[in-house]
């Protein structure tokens, strides 16, 4: 792999090993009891069956030995703890939103902000749905509309910027139901769904432009806004030479509010918090964490867990560090497209998206393909994916049928800082020889379906 510099020299982790975990081995037939055990949804596996674990980056990084020694200067007062301060100053130092309400992690950020700003019969325009935060827009009366360009669904097209929001869809929706319908746009960064891709600051800055005039608050989602900066400075006309800091700071100054998951970019195994420059939200915000989290200077977090994230912000916007964490992802994502698998183009920030329509294209998606194939990649060789396709889509809250995504995606979901470039390889090797014998893999039937959130907990068997 070249390195981010251009030259031919190799590259290595910006830190060295101080702990370290064994990871068990296991044969085929033990993995094909374990899996037939799971449902073969990769979710109801136990971590103990499993090699490399790439099943989602959500709290799952690597702290580090700031981190750790943070975690000892826990203060656990109920009210009021030291922890709680540094972590608002380091959320507004780094990020620039003005009041913070701690939470224990995203969706719960989600919750409050959705019951404050959403009313029954809301439209939530936003770029590409979450699984979560869509959930909590319905739960409180709102409906999401997707108003993401175009070239975020289609896997091939090599846009650099496919998190961009359309414009003209978004204007089309304030002109069909009205600006009054709309409490807010809901725009994240580095989209997951979409495979980890990245919204530009100019379109960032247009978006801005447009909601400002009919007075529509922005609220971000940035879970991963860390990775979205990387990509700006490395994608983006004028961004070349700009510090990665402050990238994050311009993106967030364009935006009202925020609900973070700091189990991804921020570095820690459980925490979130929601932002929001707005007085009057805070005052709600913080009445309603008590209701649902917890007192408003925890909020759900440990003190220590506070502790551990106030450092973990600074370490992710550090530029060693996203370089190199987007740079292992990019190596991951360049060994498959060697072996002719089709991914998401251009590679995302936190994951490979592989295309399992494509991947197997003799199975129709309601067969399944992106789980058929997480339980396939499991059974070669215990590394663990994750389906975002049609079962992650859900069903239609209205007729009831399963809703069909255009990107039918298998994500190998890479940890911030737990894994080498030795484990990419192992990882590419096993995608390698899944799709060498891909003609001979069927589809999944579900047997069993939850009703909120099904990818968490549904079961399938072999057979369609
Ligand atoms: C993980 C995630 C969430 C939800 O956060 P949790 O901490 O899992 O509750 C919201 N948005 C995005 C983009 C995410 O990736």
């Amino acid at each position: 792999m070249t390195n981010q510099s251009g030259s031919k020299r190799p590259w290595a982790e910006p830190f060295r090993i101080k702990v370290v975990e064994p990871l068990k081995t296991t044969n085929a037939a033990y993995r094909s009891q374990a899996l037939e055990e799971a449902g073969f949804n990769t979710f109801l596996l136990r971590s103990g069956d499993v090699y490399i674990d790439l099943l989602t980056d959500s709290g799952t990084s690597a702290m580090s030995d700031q981190q750790w020694a943070a975690m000892m200067t826990g203060d656990e007062a109920y009210a009021g703890s030291e922890n709680f301060y540094q972590l608002e100053e380091a959320i507004r130092s780094a990020y620039g939103y003005r009041y913070v309400v701690p939470t224990h992690q995203g969706r719960a950020a989600e919750h409050i902000i959705s019951r404050i700003m959403i009313k029954e019969g809301d439209i939530i325009p936003g770029n590409m749905y979450f699984t979560t935060t869509r959930l909590h827009q319905e739960l409180a009366g709102g409906q999401f509309i997707d108003v993401i360009v175009d070239e975020a669904h289609d896997p091939d097209s090599e846009f650099p910027f496919k998190g961009n929001v359309d414009l003209d869809k978004l204007q089309g929706l304030i002109d069909r139901y009205g600006a009054e319908r709309i409490p807010y746009v809901s725009i994240a960064t580095s989209v997951n769904m979409a495979g980890g891709q990245p919204i530009s600051l100019a379109n960032l800055r247009e978006l801005r432009e447009l909601t400002a005039k009919y007075g529509i608050p922005i609220i971000h989602d940035m879970t991963r806004v860390a990775e979205n900066a990387y990509f700006i400075k490395v994608r983006e006309e004028g961004y070349r030479d700009a510090a990665i800091s402050d990238i994050v700071l311009e993106i967030c100054s364009l935006t009202d509010g925020a609900t973070m998951s700091a189990k991804k970019d921020a570095l820690v195994n459980i925490g979130g918090f929601l932002a929001v420059n707005n007085e009057e939200i805070f005052e709600e915000a913080r009445n309603l964490v008590v209701v649902y989290e917890g007192l408003h200077t925890y909020g759900g977090m440990a003190g220590r867990d506070m502790a551990a994230l106030a450092v973990g912000i600074g370490e992710s916007i550090d530029e060693d560090h996203i370089r190199a964490r987007v740079g292992q992802v990019q190596y991951l994502g360049e060994q498959l497209m060697k072996a002719g698998i089709p991914v998401v183009q251009p590679i995302g920030g936190h994951g490979v998206f592989i295309d399992a329509a494509r991947f197997l294209p003799h199975l129709q998606q309601d067969e399944f393909p992106a789980q058929t194939l997480a339980a396939e990649i499991y059974l070669d060789s215990g590394v663990r994916a994750m389906e975002r396709g049609i079962v992650s889509a859900g069903r239609n809250k209205k007729t009831g049928a399963h809703n069909y995504p255009r990107l039918e995606l298998l994500r190998l979901t890479i940890p911030r800082r737990a894994y080498t470039q030795a484990h990419m390889d192992v990882v590419a090797a096993s995608v390698n020889a899944v799709f060498r014998k891909r003609e001979s893999i069927g589809g999944l039937r579900m047997i069993f379906e939850p009703r909120y959130l099904r990818f968490f907990q549904a079961r399938f068997e072999r057979g369609s």
